[in-house]
């Protein structure tokens, strides 16, 4: 939940406190906030409290945002670590990042009434990995360890599968044949990163094969393209995201290394410290993929009242990606006559 905020010095306490001459501005990045795979997630919960009634479980966090998460509670849902906190008969929604096999064995062995909210870019992963262990390739997967999308998709192959969480890591790994090994990644991790890590690799696997398309998902890569692009003007670059949002994280670290004075992750707009605006005139905004627009539109009026109201939207990419709802929703909407089939974000649209 917010924080009660604490006291603030007023606007003019502030302008007066700061060693600032001349302008005072916010570079907006875009695209920002909401992807088309959180959004079907989050609208997959609330469809199902709609059409099925409260209590909905969701194991796991449905997507990495503490508001996200609080809201939906409200609402009805109950967000539990493993199908044995669901009720035997229950109905369960597996969450964005995906699960393992094992899980869904799981859920069948319990009775469970499931929606599977898993993006379909996740998915998309999940099916490379079936593939090439299949085809009984070692399979280096470049992600963190413990991290739910990570643990899903390892479970599809735990035989073929073993993860490598960074450049640090490369030196520890061990194949069977060097000759029939392919990496394959999280979806949410630092562009520059994954490619540094892929380059070591290669170093020490030279036939290592490379996805058969990108596995980093578009939302992510865009968000980091974006936040590249404003860091190198900014002062300070404030991100709008959980602690527990890999992609969130990251911008944090991708706009220190391209530019940024100073950059903080924050939950919510109470979360913004005045000392950091000391000295500061040009401040970097951004958002993660999981992360609803009027938690960024609070940070903005914060920053307006502080004196940074002139507010510059930077726009890198257009974003029109459209996902289904889960099979199990659609299902249900067409037979109640409901045609809404398809979400596409209700995060930031990019100015046309
Ligand atoms: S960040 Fe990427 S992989 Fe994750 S839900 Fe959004 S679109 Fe899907």
């Amino acid at each position: 939940m917010p924080t009660v905020p604490r006291r603030r010095r007023s606007p003019a306490e502030i302008h007066a406190a700061q060693a600032v001459s001349g302008e005072r501005k916010v570079l907006l990045a875009a695209p920002r906030g909401y992807c088309a795979g959180v959004d079907r997630a989050v609208i997959a919960v609330e469809k199902a409290l709609e059409h099925y009634g409260a209590p909905v479980y969701v194991r796991k966090q449905i997507v990495h945002n503490l508001h996200v998460v609080t809201t939906l509670e409200e609402k009805g849902a109950i967000f539990v670590e493993e199908n044995d906190e669901v009720p035997e008969g229950a109905l369960v929604v597996f969450s964005a990042h995906g699960v393992s096999p094992a899980v869904i064995q799981s859920a069948e062995d319990r009775g469970l009434r499931t929606i599977d909210a898993t993006c379909p870019l996740v998915t998309k992963v999940h099916k490379e990995a079936i593939r090439f262990a299949k085809d009984d390739f070692d399979i280096l997967l470049i992600g963190h360890e413990g991290h739910e999308e990570v643990e899903g998709t390892s479970g599809e192959a735990p035989d073929h599968i073993q993860i490598v969480n960074g450049p640090e890591d490369v030196d520890n790994v061990t194949v069977r044949d060097p000759e029939k090994v392919i990496w394959l990644s999280q979806t949410t991790l630092s562009v520059d990163e994954t490619m540094l890590t892929v380059n070591l690799l290669k170093e020490r696997f030279p036939t290592l094969q490379d996805p058969p398309s990108d596995d980093i998902c578009y939302a992510t890569s865009n968000r980091q393209a974006a936040i590249k692009k404003i860091s190198p003007s900014s002062d300070l670059v404030i991100v709008v995201g959980s602690a527990n949002s890999s992609n969130s994280v990251r911008l944090v670290e991708v706009a220190l290394e391209y530019g940024a004075k100073a950059s903080y992750r924050v939950d919510f707009a109470n979360e913004v410290d005045e000392s950091w605006f000391e000295g500061v005139s040009t401040i970097g905004v951004t958002s993660g993929a999981s992360v609803p627009e009027n938690l960024v539109h609070d940070v903005l009026r914060l920053l307006a009242d502080y004196g940074y109201g002139d507010v510059e939207e930077v726009v890198t990419a257009e974003e029109d990606i459209i996902f289904s709802l889960p099979k199990e929703i659609r299902a249900t909407l067409k037979a109640m006559g409901d045609s809404t089939g398809g979400v596409g974000g209700r995060g930031p649209r990019p100015k046309r």
